[in-house]
């Protein structure tokens, strides 16, 4: 008999799963995996937990989904918590598994564990595999080596666009030969070290964690509302579910794969037509595929006060009682103050906010921005390690901007996209 380990990571889904589809097709029988990951979870040197517990709650709504799934197929989700490698090579043992499927990484603390698996792995016979699932554009299609990745979105764009095909996603399957697992284990939040995820009832996203229901999302997004044929003008509001997608919390633990939704909009696209907002989504989309490409490029890079930009050092200091009161929505300006309420007592904020709330980081209160990021990565429920790294970098002048200076005038924006103060009056009265 061959076994196989299918490790879920941020791919946690059946459709769209290539790791799991391989599993299935090369073995005869297949235990599927999550780990709760001690380093998840841990305090890091900047005293923030990596993992809040908005986005921990979302993780464990998405593997009760998960283990629902997989047990209509045959199988179930098997859970464990430690250190990956440990217990990755512990259950290889105790199921006598030859090969672990999983997920390629691209970010340095990410690579480093898979690193740590493969050596734990060997040192018991068993290997790695990794497949890509989390991009729209598979990196093996691209006309330009990791290393040449343009350094410019636009020019990335224009070639990714001219010269490669986005794939078909991958079936869901239609079965799994698996042993008889025991019934799901979850931790607490308070196993995981954290406090309740009380959800602010003004929340923009308030839709629980798992593959399902993400698809209802993008069942209604495109096929009950019609909102993507109005996606353009409409996605730097501030109030509500509607004015953007609100994929991006699913699409960051992988609930969702941006093939599928490529699919979804192309099939809208064919029934009700493309305009400028249909494709604007998959412009954003491709940002998202950008920063993971600039995040291979340039590794560790990303998360260091100087970014990718050496030649123009702007490292900054931290200073705790400024950021405090800027984490709190403190600062006394008003637009920048509703929007960090909105991301603690919710765990989400809109683009135009964040891009908002950065600049007035790094370029009014002339902070370290690693701290921001830092603050963002354990607060949004959609964090994701190479979108918030390489958009915090960005905005602080140390990373894929071209123009350097980028600078968010508040006021200007809060009067632009705010006019009626109905966002302000929603967070600060
Ligand atoms: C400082 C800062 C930090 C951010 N941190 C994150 C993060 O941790 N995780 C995250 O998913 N996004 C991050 N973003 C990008 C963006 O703000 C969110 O993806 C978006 O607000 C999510 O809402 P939505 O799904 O409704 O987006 P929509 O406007 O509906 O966009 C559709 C999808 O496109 C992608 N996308 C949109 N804008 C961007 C962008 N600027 N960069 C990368 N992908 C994008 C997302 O996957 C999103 O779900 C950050 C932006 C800034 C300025």
């Amino acid at each position: 008999m061959k076994t196989a380990i299918v490790w879920f990571k941020t791919n946690l889904r059946v459709h769209d799963n290539e790791p799991l589809l391989r599993a299935i097709e090369q073995n005869d029988l297949v235990i599927p995996v999550y780990c709760f990951d001690d380093n998840h979870y841990r305090t890091t040197e900047k005293g923030f937990k990596k993992t809040g517990s908005f986005r921990a709650q979302f993780i464990l709504q998405a593997l009760l989904d998960l283990d629902s799934s997989l047990r209509q197929l045959g199988s179930g989700l098997l859970i464990v918590k430690g250190n990956t490698g440990d217990v990755l090579a512990q259950i290889a043992l105790e199921y006598k598994a030859r090969k672990i499927y999983a997920q390629q990484e691209v970010a340095h603390e990410e690579l480093q564990t898979q690193d740590e698996v493969t050596t734990k792995l060997q040192a018991i016979h068993c290997s790695l595999e990794t497949f890509n699932t989390t991009a729209l554009y598979h990196p093996h299609d691209l006309p330009f080596t990791i290393a040449n990745v343009p350094d410019i979105f636009t020019p990335f764009r224009h070639k990714v666009e001219s010269s490669t095909k986005i794939r078909a996603p991958f079936p869901s399957p239609k079965a799994i030969r698996s042993l008889e697992l025991p019934a799901l284990q979850l931790p607490s939040l308070s196993d995981l070290g954290l406090g309740p995820a009380i959800l602010d009832s003004r929340a923009a996203f308030n839709y629980p964690g798992g593959e399902s229901s993400a698809m209802m999302r993008v069942k209604y997004y495109f096929e009950e509302s019609g909102l993507v044929s109005s996606y353009k003008a409409t996605r730097n509001g501030l109030v509500g579910a509607d004015y953007s997608t609100k994929f991006s919390p699913w699409l960051a633990i992988g609930c969702l794969s941006p093939r599928y939704v490529y699919q979804k909009l192309k099939a809208y696209e064919a029934n009700y037509g493309a305009n400028d907002s249909t494709y604007w989504v998959v412009f954003e989309l491709l940002w998202r595929d950008y920063f993971r490409l600039i995040m291979s490029k340039y590794g560790v890079q990303l998360f260091l006060k100087n970014g990718i930009d050496s030649n123009h050092p702007k490292a900054k200091q931290h200073n705790t009682e400024v950021f405090a009161k800027w984490i709190n929505g403190e600062t006394g300006v008003d637009f920048v103050d509703a929007n960090m309420r909105e991301l603690k007592l919710t765990g989400f904020m809109s683009n135009r906010g964040r891009q908002n709330v950065a600049s007035y980081l790094c370029n009014d209160l002339k902070l370290d921005w690693t701290y921001g990021a830092a603050y963002f990565e354990v607060q949004l429920i959609d964090y994701d390690v190479c979108s918030n790294w390489g958009n915090w970098a960005y905005i602080a002048g140390v990373g894929n901007d071209p123009r350097k200076d980028r600078y968010f005038n508040i006021q200007k924006q809060a009067d632009q996209y705010d006019t009626d103060h109905s966002y302000r009056n929603l967070w600060l009265k």
